[in-house]
């Protein structure tokens, strides 16, 4: 049911791609034409594709599809999705009856902004259930138009031992410190001083990811999502990896089919270095499926156990590492076959060329491939790694 009301709307949702591709354009008509077709509230309860067992290839599906027609709206839906599947693991059912009402009601545009420099957040304990934010994060995309962020930030509790002079040792009971996770109410985020100045990336413009202080907001005990460091909980937050892995996949398949339009429009079909470079980029394309795939169904299939969640890790580890060198290769073969063109505006093959060259930056690529080697190794065999 997905993608029935996705897949009419991919050709406009590209065209405006092109339109938005501009410093300081969030995708506004990407986002209407998005909300129109009811996809901003299609994972939440009631919904048949609601995040339960058995519905990770539809949603996997659907970022693919967004990211064919426009990346930048990929990595914006991707957030939002991500910051409804934490409120679904993590928030009380009363947080999570009152933030799903907001999408469901007001179509309200969620995200996940964790990213941070040395200036970053720190969440203050003020007492009687109040907590007041200091610093900033980075990269927050859709800045302006996420109408509710998760953020989070060090959770520095009163009467807990820190850094902080005032502050004093001894653990509060019941709450340690760390990475907590919490949501700015829409209407303080009015507040929040939003800092564009030092998004001046090659691609990816339009997720207007911007720089955002959040010093001085006072939140509320129930605005808290989880305890600390629910953030980091695995398998869930490696296994994420999987869906800004198949929003990549889904350009990679758009590299495929300009670089298929380009040859037979262009009368170079019947070359043999053609013919191998496509038999190549189809090869490449349809590996990313199965991974995506086999990801799915692991995901689907994976049981409450250590040693399935270390594997499941492993395995998203895996298929994120894959996609990357998958989309890397794609749009070096594709830029042999269809030539400067691919590097000139108005090819749509430019747009998507500097935005997943962007979008491919991911963090810790290092530490996602050698913490996937270190668990194949601690296996005493491979011959049923992934079983
Ligand atoms: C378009 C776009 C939108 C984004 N939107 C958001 C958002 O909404 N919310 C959000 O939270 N973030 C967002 N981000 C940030 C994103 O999640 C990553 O943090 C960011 O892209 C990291 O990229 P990086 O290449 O600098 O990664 P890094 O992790 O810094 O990696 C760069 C290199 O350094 C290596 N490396 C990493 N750590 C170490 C280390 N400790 N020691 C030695 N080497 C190391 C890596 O393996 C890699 O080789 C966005 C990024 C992009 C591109």
């Amino acid at each position: 049911m997905t993608n029935d009301a996705l897949r009419p709307i991919l050709n406009q949702l590209k065209h405006f791609a092109a339109i938005s591709d501009q410093e300081g354009v969030f995708p506004e008509m990407e986002f209407k034409l998005l909300r129109n077709a009811g996809l901003l509230h299609m994972f939440l309860e009631k919904h048949p594709l609601r995040f339960r067992p058995g519905q990770t290839a539809g949603l996997l599906d659907t970022l693919k599809m967004i990211g064919s027609a426009s990346l930048p709206a990929g990595r914006i839906f991707e957030g939002h999705v991500n910051a409804l599947q934490l409120i679904d693991l993590f928030a009380s059912q009363a947080q999570k009856d009152f933030y799903f009402s907001q999408v469901f009601e007001s179509q309200s545009l969620f995200g996940v902004w964790n990213t941070q420099d040395r200036d970053g957040v720190k969440i203050k304990e003020l007492g009687n259930g109040q907590y007041q934010l200091e610093g900033s994060k980075n990269f927050c995309s859709g800045a302006g138009a996420v109408a509710c962020p998760i953020i989070t930030g060090e959770l520095l509790q009163k009467g807990t031992e820190n850094r902080e002079s005032g502050w004093k040792s001894g653990w509060k009971p019941g709450w340690k410190p760390g990475w907590q996770m919490c949501v700015v109410p829409a209407e303080k985020m009015k507040a929040v001083r939003t800092d564009g100045t030092l998004w001046r990336p090659l691609g990816m413009r339009a997720s207007v990811s911007y720089k955002m202080d959040f010093s001085g907001i006072v939140l509320d005990q129930t605005d808290l999502i989880g305890p600390p460091d629910a953030y980091y909980r695995q398998p869930y937050f490696s296994a994420g990896a999987v869906r800004f892995a198949a929003v990549q996949l889904g350009a990679a398949q758009a590299v495929q089919e300009e670089t298929h339009q380009f040859l037979r429009e262009n009368d170079r079909a019947d070359d043999p270095f053609q013919k191998a470079r496509t038999a190549e980029i189809a090869c490449l394309v349809e590996t990313g499926n199965l991974w995506i795939k086999r990801a799915a169904a692991m995901t689907d299939t994976w049981k409450w156990s250590p040693e399935q969640n270390d594997k499941l890790v492993a395995y998203m580890n895996l298929t994120r590492t894959v996609m990357n060198e998958i989309c890397l290769k794609t749009l070096a073969l594709s830029e042999r076959s269809v030539g400067l063109r691919a590097l000139m505006q108005p090819h749509p093959l430019e747009m998507i060329h500097r935005d997943l060259t962007t979008y491919l930056k991911q963090p810790g690529p290092d530490a996602a491939l050698t913490s996937a080697g270190n668990y194949i190794l601690e296996q005493q065999t491979v011959s049923s790694l992934w079983q």
